[in-house]
């Protein structure tokens, strides 16, 4: 059994798909990322998991952490579940803060509901925990309130926050988007060590291949709300076979400047449907070079080496991966996701 076995996950909103037969697994102090565009699922699949979709949104499927079935939960469960045995980092660390608590509490805080920790412990493991997310005085910036702290500053404390119960699980969606580029680096790192300190599993979702291909050690690729390939992270960025990925891979070696990869993913040819406008048939086929009359039936996911799996009437032949515009960038891709793997081999 997996730390998080997440099978047939279905989201709909209204009689509107949003995700479809969603099936992925996460290992203990496992990461895996989970990779695609904007609007391809990755943060409705998060929300769902952490039991925070919205009221329009219903999910049907099995989530399991440790064998507990999510959706099944009751509200008062899954809150107790979240903070403790399931942490979330999200882009926005402003809207994870409240602006008119101090640092300090908002940090002890998550101990004192799920630990019963006094105020004096609960202040005490806070300011041990903004010193090791690498504050030089901890004791001022517990005293401080969120609106005095940078932004990276700010999802430094998020991230203290979310390991304060050293969960099974965290849950990153786009944890570096909103800062500055000259932090993102250093959040990332900051989040590795603390996942692997915690001996936790770290879920991290992102459009953003080069984060994930140098953190975690498997990836899954969503689009249109289904998953078209998954697998070792090398393996899937060493030989894609299906096309949507190999077109993220180019296109994420295509932006790069060739001095290392910026990493952000812009639209690949063509766009992504809006919700609801997703073909019938492999949810990519408006976009595929490859598209033929099979490709009006749904592919379903097929194994290639190992527990690499992908859906796709015709895919990419092994050993072909895309031909990038540049190399370098290409190279710098897969050199990250053999770095992530290697470390846990
Ligand atoms: S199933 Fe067809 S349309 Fe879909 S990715 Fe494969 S070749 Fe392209």
């Amino acid at each position: 059994m997996s730390l998080l076995d997440v099978e047939g996950l279905c989201v709909d909103l209204g009689r509107v798909p949003v995700l479809s037969e969603v099936s992925f697994s996460v290992g203990t102090a496992e990461r895996v990322g989970l990779i695609g565009e904007s609007g391809s699922g990755k943060s409705v699949t998060a929300l769902a998991i952490l039991g925070l979709l919205p009221a329009s949104m219903t999910a049907r499927g099995t989530v399991r952490l440790e064998g507990e079935d999510l959706l099944a939960a009751s509200e008062r469960r899954r809150a107790q579940l979240r903070g403790d045995r399931v942490a979330m980092v999200f882009q926005e660390p402003t809207s994870a803060l409240d602006p008119l608590m101090r640092v300090g509490r908002q940090v002890g805080e998550v101990l004192r509901i799920h630990r019963g920790a006094s105020r004096r412990q609960a202040h005490a493991e806070a300011v041990r925990l903004l010193g090791r997310v690498g504050f030089a005085d901890p004791e001022a910036i517990a005293r401080a309130f969120p609106h005095q702290l940078s932004g990276g500053q700010r999802q430094r404390v998020v991230l203290a926050s979310a390991v304060a119960c050293r969960p099974s699980l965290v849950v990153a969606d786009e944890p570096t988007t909103a800062l500055d580029v000259t932090v993102q680096a250093q959040v990332l790192d900051l989040l590795r060590h603390l996942v692997e300190e915690s001996g936790s599993a770290l879920l991290l979702i992102s459009h953003d291949l080069a984060v994930v291909s140098s953190t975690c050690e498997r990836l899954v690729v969503l689009y249109g709300g289904r998953v078209l390939e998954l697998g070792r992270t090398a393996e899937v960025l060493e030989d894609p076979r299906h096309p949507y990925t190999a077109g993220l891979l180019a296109t994420a070696a295509a932006v790069s400047d060739g001095s290392g990869l910026r990493g952000r993913l812009p639209a690949l040819a063509g766009s992504v449907p809006s919700i609801g406008a997703f073909p019938s048939g492999c949810v990519y086929r408006n976009r595929c070079e490859r598209a033929d009359e099979a490709c009006l039936a749904l592919p379903r996911l097929e194994s290639g080496q190992g527990d690499h799996r992908f859906a796709c009437w015709h895919p990419l032949e092994t050993g072909r991966a895309p031909e990038p515009r540049t190399g370098e960038a290409s190279q710098s891709v897969v050199q990250g996701a053999n770095r992530a793997s290697g470390e846990k081999r």
